[in-house]
């Protein structure tokens, strides 16, 4: 019989928080509440100083220069790739095709594998809880060559309908599209479930793991999917920054997205040789800095211990979820079983935009608006809502905060 894995130890919010010098500061002369980490998580010391220290100290173009700065800007920019190949469970960095983000990522799978092997007739699969970035790029193909989009529906608890799901990967569908963990509802999805129904019908399957890489531990080898796409910011690293790890034999066939210089073996007018995977898909100077700096944020994180930061984070959001149904006339949505510290929620009579400007004024940043998630906001007949989204950094005294200024907002409004 398997042991249940035990639970492992809390991290302390006293030791975690001066590691991240914006928690400091106060909003309208109030602390600083942050409650918007799914839309871009805060940075810790380490990553900015890694940014600073490229900067002042060996600025240099990569790939290019024999000169000492040169070759320890490669060095730092190329170990950022084997730190985040670690982090992801890849096998290889050669794996890794370092982009602006996600967005990036779902539109060099969409443009590079997709549109080349989709004809009319064919379909890709999304689901309902889809980011935006995960379902226009798809459109776009799916204008281009005929092919049709199709969508995987969720209950509404905000949960997949997995057998649904299954059903819908017939012969036509040429890959499925979903994301890890929702950045709306928190719903985790069952992903290694999900990519093992797409392998034994031969479809390909691409995981938007934005929301899964700062919380989760990750194995992209295990979970069996094809392509698995992050982005920097939300993991504490820079913006412009993310990461498409895909299956090697997937990026020796695809043929590039960008050219220009540095993705290139020989250049001749009479034709052009690529260099290999990854390179091949990283033209032109890249955001070194940024790299670096994620590099030092897997570092972080690792260093913290993914499975420390998800139950960290777990045990924040029953604390909040507990909070938050004691206020009248809040309704949550998406209460799935497996969930991420991601809170979406109304209250009766109260505009979401109001209601996050208000709790701005008491220094409590939450995000309203439609996500980037039209067709979930459809789903549940809303226009909007209002979101907090926590990490391992937020604590308890903050919850309490949040809750006693939407009381007090809520006195206010509705
Ligand atoms: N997918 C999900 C689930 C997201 O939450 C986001 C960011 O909001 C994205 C994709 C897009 O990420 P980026 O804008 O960094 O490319």
């Amino acid at each position: 019989m398997n042991a249940m894995p035990a639970t492992p130890p809390l991290l302390d919010p006293a030791v975690v928080r001066p590691d991240f010098p914006v928690l400091a500061r106060e909003v309208h002369g109030k602390p600083l509440v942050y409650l918007d980490s799914a839309n871009t998580g805060q940075k810790p010391r380490a990553v900015i100083e890694a940014v600073d220290a490229y900067y002042s100290q060996y600025n240099a173009n990569v790939a290019r220069a024999v000169h000492a700065l040169g070759e320890e800007a490669t060095t730092a920019y190329e170990g950022a790739r084997d730190t985040l190949a670690k982090f992801l469970g890849a096998n290889s960095r050669d794996e890794l095709v370092f982009t602006s983000g996600t967005t990036h990522a779902i539109n060099l799978v969409a443009y590079s594998y997709a549109l080349p092997r989709l004809q009319p007739g064919d379909s890709i699969l999304v689901t309902t809880m889809e980011h935006h970035a995960n379902i226009v790029p798809w459109q776009l193909v799916c204008e281009r060559t005929g092919a049709t989009l199709k969508v995987a529906p969720i209950n509404e608890a905000g949960e997949l309908l997995v057998e649904r799901f299954v059903e819908l990967l017939t012969p036509d569908v040429k890959l499925a599209a979903f994301t890890h963990v929702s950045n709306v509802l928190g719903t985790i999805n069952p992903v290694r479930e999900l990519a093992k129904a797409c392998r034994e019908r031969g479809i390909a399957s691409l995981i938007d793991g934005s929301q899964a890489a700062p919380h989760l531990p990750l194995d992209v080898k295990s979970i069996g999917c094809d392509f698995y796409a992050v982005t920097g910011h939300k993991m504490a690293g820079p913006t412009g920054t993310g990461v498409l790890w895909a299956r090697a034999e997937h990026l020796e066939a695809m043929p590039p997205f960008f050219g220009g210089g540095d993705m290139i073996r020989k250049v001749r007018f009479s034709g052009t040789v690529f260099a290999d995977p990854p390179h091949k898909f990283e033209a032109g100077t890249p955001n070194i800095a940024g790299f670096i700096g994620l590099g030092a944020a897997a570092e972080y994180l690792s260093g913290l211990g993914m499975a420390r930061i998800d139950a960290t984070e777990h045990a924040l959001l029953e604390y909040a979820t507990d909070a938050l149904k004691q206020v009248p006339g809040l309704r949550i949505f998406g209460e799935a079983a497996h969930k991420a510290a991601v809170i979406s929620f109304l209250i009766d009579g109260v505009q979401s935009h109001d209601m996050a400007t208000m709790l701005d004024l008491e220094g409590v940043a939450v995000r309203s608006g439609h996500h980037c998630a039209h067709p979930l906001m459809d789903f549940y007949g809303v226009p909007a809502t209002a979101r907090a989204s926590m990490a391992f950094y937020n604590t308890r005294e903050e919850i309490d905060r949040f809750v006693e200024a939407l009381t007090k907002v809520r006195k206010l409004l509705a």
